[in-house]
């Protein structure tokens, strides 16, 4: 099986998915449920992906079909060129909530299993191994038993295990769920560094707004249909340079137009602290906070409803 090297230039011109009208139907009758549906899309090589939603928003679904392990009810699924059944998995590097080690082995033995199961050449091997470590910065772990380690350890070493083989395509369910806020973002410097340097293609799921903002382009999933889709900057900036914020539950609003409310917190979009708006609720004594709008603005904007993380609703 051929594999790139990290010093090739892997940047390469196509299509790393296409989905076309993808539903998947979880249930029969009156209790079934449209986890996806006719979801179109369409991923670039290259691209680094934050699908953002909150639970249940079909973000795993998504990712299981992607990767082979689920087949859709209908509609189309084309991974790296190949309807999804026809894909050579070899290309697909996957992190999902569940671990992919074996907890009996050390991190060093699972990493050359995959590495020989996908074929690689025992040089390959030993230099995709220590650059997987390196990168995870789990070289002083490697001989440690899987079972033995910390949940933010043994989520740095599936990610090493996804990335070893310099797949194609990296599809990373939920990557930082478990890790304290520093491995998070170190997880996460880990993954621009592999997509500035490497030029893979990401999908990383995420209910997690500042997460999502590391990617390049945000999909934002809800009720397994894309509600907003671009840079992350662009679709803040869609909603307007800054917004308004006030926390009163018993608060009317002075006009229908441009007001939203999520739990006890109204937002509006604002052209800055000095908007008649504003100015007009500050002589009424309302306490407010004119802030930069987030992907959780956008969120709510777009479908709704709430990220479901309240915490992620301030800048
Ligand atoms: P997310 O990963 O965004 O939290 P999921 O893709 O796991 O969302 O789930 C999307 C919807 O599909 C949810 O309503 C979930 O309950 C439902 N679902 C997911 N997997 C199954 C399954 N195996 N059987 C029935 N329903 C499922
Ligand atoms: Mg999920």
């Amino acid at each position: 099986m051929p594999h790139d090297h990290p010093e090739h230039d892997v940047r390469s011109h196509g299509t790393a998915l296409s989905l076309d009208k993808l539903t998947k139907i979880f249930g029969h009758g009156k209790r079934s449920l449209a986890a996806l549906d006719e979801l179109d899309l369409k991923i670039d090589r290259g691209e680094w992906i934050g699908l953002l939603g909150p639970n249940g928003s079909g973000k795993s679904t998504l990712l299981n079909i992607i990767s082979g392990q689920l087949a859709a009810t209908s509609g189309r699924c084309d991974v790296l060129g190949k309807p999804v059944e026809n894909l050579d998995r070899g290309a697909l590097g996957v992190a999902f909530q569940t671990t992919a080690l074996d907890p009996r082995l050390t991190i060093r033995e699972n990493l050359l299993d995959l590495a020989r199961l996908q074929g690689m050449s025992h040089e390959d091997s030993v230099a995709g191994l220590t650059e997987a470590l390196a990168r995870t910065e789990l070289t002083e772990r490697a001989d440690d038993r899987v079972a033995t380690l910390s949940g933010g350890l043994a989520r740095r070493a599936d990610l090493a295990r996804a990335m070893l083989h310099h797949p194609d395509l990296i599809l990373l369910d939920e990557p930082t769920g478990g890790l304290d806020p520093i491995a998070r973002q170190r997880c996460l410097d880990h993954l621009a560094e592999v997509h500035q340097t490497q030029n893979r293609t990401i999908i990383m799921s995420t209910h997690l707004v500042e997460e999502a903002a590391r990617s390049e382009r945000v999909i934002m999933l809800h009720e397994g249909r894309c509600v907003a889709d671009g840079a992350p900057e662009a679709l803040c900036r869609e909603i307007g340079d800054w917004i308004l914020r006030i926390y009163e539950t018993d608060f009317e609003p002075p006009s229908d137009e441009g007001w939203t409310r999520q739990g006890n917190a109204w937002t509006c979009p604002v052209s800055g602290s000095d908007d008649p708006v504003v100015e007009d609720l500050l002589s009424q004594q309302i306490e407010l906070s004119v802030l930069k709008p987030t992907l959780a603005d956008v969120f709510v904007r777009k479908s709704g409803q709430s990220l479901g993380h309240p915490e992620a609703v301030r800048s």
